[in-house]
């Protein structure tokens, strides 16, 4: 008889966004001539840049002719996108990565869910609250926790409560954790974390013995000084940290698929005998059995936006998406609202006024603006009476959108 993993059973059905697309399509129904606008899912909404196109179309024709037709390529990325990664990402700002270092995958959804495989079920995790859903459910996946509770909350997972009264940066946790999920900039809060905050917790998983795994999926919306992109511009942090980055919202490839992995030389785990192991060594174990690369035309699409023509163009998206977050900012903020994020981030968060929950906000953003955003609750239950705004959307929209919240009583 085949049995199932039992851990899927622990999960909670993926209610927010079909609950949110169910109030939706009611609300279509029942008001066909209003013009519904979407700021909810973070899904980019601007094409690929020219540069990225046209290196796409190259590694097409060269896949169409015999001489240059590839077939399997490395499962860690060709050398041409590690290299290029190396030297852009980090060599050119001082950070000390190496090409060896980077593992090239389709995804940092995948990334930050299948990297749980590698280290064993005894570890104690610790999440923020609230954050991207995939950290916690894949901890449960992998079988590292017990069921889920009244408040949403997984037993045997830490929760790190991110709120306006600790500026969304998480405090260090009485229990503690070996491995621990940082967000920066954060999905769904937007906010980021100083060199000071993330100096803190480097500081401590050196003392703990215990591993960052730091999604910097939206790096490269950080535009004011001082903001660290990297976790590596915290001196020890290549001792405990694994970066994963995205090409997803840095260059609109959330329909393409290209990622990476950092997994510094030095980041060591430990066995039952408490001997220590490269993790780096590990996680190319795992790609190599279980992940055969992404595509050569993607992989050179996504080298193209380290050139300086699509660096270029690439940073011009990036600065309309963050133009779309200051005008929601400020249109927000002018009626009264508390906002948070936006400025390093593609995301606004927002305090609902006179403590309504933010499925109540949902309903009456939808009702009274014709607006979808995504309820706070649904990224864990310290989101609640917060409601998040994606800055990923068409100026037009934005800007009709806004005029419409001024009128939200
Ligand atoms: N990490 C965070 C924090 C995200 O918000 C997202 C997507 O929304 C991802 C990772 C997924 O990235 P990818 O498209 O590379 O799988």
């Amino acid at each position: 008889m085949a049995k199932i993993n039992e851990n899927y059973l622990k999960l909670q059905a993926g209610y927010l966004f079909p609950e949110i697309g169910r109030r939706v399509s009611e609300f279509i129904d029942a008001n066909p001539d209003k013009k519904v606008i979407k700021m909810g899912i973070g899904d980019v909404t601007q094409p690929l840049v020219p540069s990225v196109v046209k290196a796409f179309h190259e590694g097409v024709d060269e896949m169409a002719k015999g001489e240059t037709f590839k077939g399997y390529g490395p499962e860690q990325g060709y050398a041409f996108l590690r290299e290029a990664i190396a030297k852009h990402s980090y060599q050119e700002k001082g950070i000390d990565i190496s090409a060896d270092e980077i593992f090239v995958s389709d995804g940092s959804k995948c990334d930050t869910g299948n990297i749980q495989e590698i280290f064993g079920n005894d570890n104690k995790i610790a999440i923020c609250d609230p954050v991207y859903p995939v950290y916690a459910d894949t901890t449960v996946m992998s079988g590292k926790t017990g069921t889920c509770q009244a408040n949403g909350h997984y037993e045997g997972i830490i929760y790190m409560p991110c709120t306006k009264e600790n500026g969304f940066i998480p405090e260090l946790p009485t229990e503690t954790p070996d491995l621990i999920f940082l967000c920066y900039p954060n999905n769904p809060t937007g906010t980021v974390a100083s060199k000071e905050e993330l100096k803190k917790w480097v500081d401590y998983a050196i003392e703990k013995n215990a591993i960052i795994l730091y999604d910097a999926a939206y790096e490269a919306f950080i535009t004011e000084d001082g903001i660290p992109r990297s976790i590596y511009e915290i001196e020890g942090a290549k001792k405990v940290a694994i970066e994963f980055r995205s090409f997803s919202k840095t260059a609109g490839f959330t329909g393409t698929r290209c990622a990476i992995t950092v997994i510094p030389n030095e980041l060591v785990a430990y066995d039952s005998e408490g001997q220590a192991h490269q993790v780096k060594k590990l996680w190319n174990r795992r790609q190599s059995t279980k992940f055969n690369g992404v595509s050569y035309p993607v992989q050179k699409a996504a080298a193209a936006i380290f050139t300086e023509e699509g660096k270029k163009e690439v940073e011009e998206v990036i600065a309309y998406y963050l133009e779309n977050a200051k005008i929601m900012r400020e249109s927000l903020a002018e009626i009264g609202y508390e906002v948070y994020g936006g400025v390093n981030a593609p995301y606004v968060w927002v305090k609902t006024k006179n403590n309504m929950t933010s499925w109540d906000f949902f309903d009456k953003v939808l009702n009274e603006a014709n607006l979808v955003g995504t309820p706070g609750s649904g990224f864990g239950p310290a989101g609640e009476g917060y409601f998040r705004f994606s800055a990923f959307a068409d100026r037009e929209n934005v800007l009709e959108a806004m005029e419409r919240v001024k009128n939200l009583s």
